[in-house]
């Protein structure tokens, strides 16, 4: 249970309350409030004193505004649209660099790269590991794009903090809770993928870890879920990121890469995410993606790229009513 006390008299009343009840209770920060969260019942008299949040912390009943969450010197969840963009895996310090100089020029915000990859077979490529992220981190020193990329283990976590600006939270590990609960209690921003097979509800269940933690960093990535159909990878329904709007004050970003899972279908899908609300886009990009050692045939060119980036950008400044900054 969460409660927002009325004032800072009553956060003292309940402090005393609830150090004496038996409930198991914290105080925290988010957005400048003071929360009181419980994960027991906390007595009857503890509601005089403050406001229940019964939504939960990602929701519109807790805070109605917008949120916007900065990574660098990127805002995500204002009027500007984000696209990070870069390979699907990292595969040497060359294929970063250039692709990372590439998007740069052509108008991405920040570069995307996994280091270590959550494959279906164990005999697929892996990643590079540490060293991967440390050319997501020199590609980043040479072109000043943010580096957002995939954390799979909580133990890995020393190789991502001066390397990384941002932590992904793959759909597979969407539910895994103590990675969650690990990154709730940092302040690196986080960008969570929806789980493949979770619903909507549940996917806000798992922000809720990060948030608790006290970590309001937080922006969702619409990945996809699977689906019976099999023309695209995953299906991304544009209802989805619509109705996140209604529910959530987060920012939400799409992936159309890994739905489309070819790459005629990106730009499209990417659009339709631009149409339905998403302020940011995270696209996979290679310069040959024909040699890629992961997700090759959805992998867009960086011609591709271009056209993508202008597009979805247009889209974005006509719908918003805003004047492009970046093309
Ligand atoms: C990725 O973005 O590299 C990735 C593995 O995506 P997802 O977790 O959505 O499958
Ligand atoms: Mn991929």
């Amino acid at each position: 249970m969460l409660i927002i006390p009325h004032s800072s008299k009553d956060e003292e009343v309940l402090n005393d309350m609830l150090g004496d009840s038996s409930c198991s209770f914290r105080r925290m920060r988010l957005y400048d409030r003071t929360i009181i969260i419980s994960d027991g019942k906390m007595p009857h008299e503890a509601l005089l004193h403050g406001e229940v949040v019964s939504g939960g912390l990602h929701s519109r009943k807790f805070k109605n505004n917008d949120s916007e969450v900065t990574v660098g010197d990127i805002t995500i969840g204002s009027r500007n649209l984000v696209i990070a963009a870069g390979p699907c895996a990292v595969e040497s310090k060359d294929q970063v660099a250039t692709i990372a100089r590439e998007v740069k020029k052509l108008g991405a915000n920040m570069i995307r790269g996994g280091a270590y990859k959550p494959r279906t077979s164990p005999y697929s490529f892996q990643g590079l590991g540490p060293e991967g992220l440390k050319y997501l981190k020199s590609a980043s020193d040479e072109t000043g794009l943010p580096v957002v990329s995939e954390i799979l283990d909580l133990s890995d976590y020393p190789n991502f903090i001066h390397t990384v600006d941002m932590l992904q939270i793959g759909s597979r590990n969407s539910q895994n809770f103590s990675l969650l609960k690990f990154v709730g209690s940092q302040h690196k921003p986080v960008l969570l993928k929806n789980g493949m097979g979770n619903s909507t509800s549940e996917w806000l269940g798992s922000a809720e870890y990060v948030l608790s933690g006290g970590n309001q960093n937080v922006v969702l990535c619409y990945r996809g879920i699977r689906s019976f159909e099999n023309v695209t990878r995953f299906t991304m329904d544009s209802g989805t990121i619509a109705s996140l709007k209604t529910l959530t004050h987060l920012p939400i970003c799409a992936d159309p890469s890994h739905p489309a899972g070819k790459r005629e279908f990106v730009e499209p899908l990417a659009l339709a995410a631009v149409a339905s609300g998403a302020t940011m886009l995270e696209v996979e990009v290679h310069s040959d993606p024909d040699r890629a050692l992961s997700d090759s045939e959805q992998q867009i060119t960086l011609e591709q790229f271009s056209a993508l980036n202008r597009n979805a950008r247009s889209l974005f400044h006509l719908l918003h009513n805003t004047t492009p900054s970046v093309f």
